[in-house]
Parts: C-alpha cells; structure tokens; sequence
C-alpha cells in the first residue's frame, strides 16, 4: 500500500563519461515531501559548489573523464528552489555512498542530518590509498550532523539487514548492499504508488539487472568493476536485485543512480 510522501525525482550531475563512449548517464536524486520531517533528499549529486570551481570541487580526473554538467541547473539547490521548495526544509540527507558525485550538495544543506552506514564514513575519512580518489573531503569540510547505522535488521523483499532510519518514518528504509563502496547502502521508500528503491551505484545500467533493457553495454560494466571496492559483492548483489525485479517487480521499482532511462520514465509519469 502506498504512503502519502511526495516523491520528485531529480538529476543532479548530467555527465557525459568518455568512458562510455559518450553515452550519457545522469546523478538521480530523490527530494521526498514528508508530513513531520521536512524535506529527506536521497543522494545530493555534485552539488551547487561544483559550478563555482569543479576542479577544486570534483577533481581533475572526474571533470575529465566524466564530464559533469556543472551548470546551476543540475544543483539540487536549484531544483528545489524550482520546485518552490524552500532549501533550508531538508531536515534529512540519505546517502547511498559518500562517493564525490553522491555526496557533493551536503554542504547545501548545512543543518540537515546526514544518514550513512559506518562503514562508509570511515571510508570516506579513513581512505585506503585506492579510495583516495572517490572521495573528496572538501564536500564535508563544513561537518556534517552524521548519523551512521551498522548492517543490522530485518529481512525486506529478499534483503537482510533492512532498518529504519532515525527521526523518519517506517515508509523510508536503509538496505545495505556494500561492494560499490565499503559501506553502500541503497533506500526504499514507501511511495504514494508502491515501494521505490534507489540502488545508488548497486549497478549503473538498468540492462545488468533487468533483461528488458537489451544487454549491458561492456564498457560500463568494465568501469564499474574497475571502480567496487568488491567485485564479488557487487555480482551478488546484482543477483538480488535481479530476483527483486522478477519476483515482486509489481511492488518494488528499481532504479540506478546513473542509468537516464530511468530517470526519464518517473519524469514522464511527472513526478
Ligand atoms: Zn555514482
């Protein structure tokens, strides 16, 4: 049954990666109307900053090879604010990883609450030397309110581990799937038309967990295991998000951070 959330789906970072060849991908970020928590935004894209000075910002080599529109369209800030959505309402922010094109708009939401799993801030503050790159401790130079959470729960459509978040209702949920990242974790959120579940970077094109998308094009599925911290969690999480889709598809919909496809069709149903 649905919720009475009010779901917009945004982009937050258009980018255009050379290492797909050109084909683009987009920073999905969900901005969720809530009755007594304000405004929750699930991932924040590359953030306001980023049209200021990208490569302070992102870095060198994500402005390369990425490719990001940093133009103040793509902000969150933005958006919201296009919305009629007052900025300094977002009590919440769930990250799915702290990764620089998921994590870059905390600082344009100073006051909200910041929801990782431990394993993720360690991560991000603690980085091994091949993490360095992925993540830039210039976006919570401002010291996030952080609230971080341990893989412990309940058993959700197939997945272990499933728990609340603090200070939000029961129709918003934290799924940990790490692999992409140490701590990733995707959200589920009772939307007014049934559950929605941003799997953040659990896969990048909407063909590795569902067959009605064509097959995987081979270079993103070779950036993507180029880029998890573990090849082997990322395939099995592919693998439950692949029985997610085929057993309670009707349920749960499924979306990626990155795949534009997806993006595009919550967009032509107008939310
Ligand atoms: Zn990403």
């Amino acid at each position: 049954m649905g919720s009475d959330l009010k779901v917009h789906h945004l982009d937050c970072a258009t980018m255009c990666p050379v290492a797909t060849g050109g084909h683009e991908v987009v920073a999905h970020v969900l901005a969720i109307e809530t009755p007594s928590a304000g405004i929750v935004l699930v991932d924040t894209g590359i953030g306001d900053s980023a049209r200021r000075n990208p490569r302070q910002w992102l870095g060198k080599p994500f402005v390369s090879t990425l490719r990001p529109d940093c133009s103040i369209r793509g902000s969150a800030l933005s958006q919201l604010k296009a919305l009629g959505l007052a900025p300094e309402d977002v009590q919440h922010i769930l990250v799915t990883h702290l990764d620089l094109d998921h994590a870059g708009a905390l600082a344009d939401f100073p006051n909200a609450t910041v929801h990782v799993h431990s394993h993720e801030l360690t991560a991000a503050l603690q980085p091994s030397l091949r993490e360095k790159s992925r993540y830039r401790s210039i976006q919570w130079g401002h010291g996030p309110k952080w609230r971080t959470y341990e893989t412990t729960g309940e058993a959700w459509f197939g997945f272990d581990a499933v728990h609340n978040l603090e200070g939000l209702s029961e129709d918003i949920l934290a799924v940990p799937l790490p692999g992409h990242t140490r701590g990733h974790t995707a959200i589920a959120v009772n939307g007014p038309d049934g559950w929605l579940l941003h799997c953040g970077d659990a896969y990048f094109d909407a063909s590795t967990v569902n067959s009605a998308f064509g097959p995987a094009p081979a270079m993103i599925r070779r950036f993507e295991q180029v880029v998890a911290v573990d090849r082997r969690k990322v395939a099995a999480n592919h693998g439950r998000l692949k029985e997610l889709i085929r057993n309670h598809g009707e349920q749960v919909t499924a979306f990626s951070a990155h795949d534009k496809r997806e993006l595009d069709h919550f967009r032509s149903l107008g939310s």
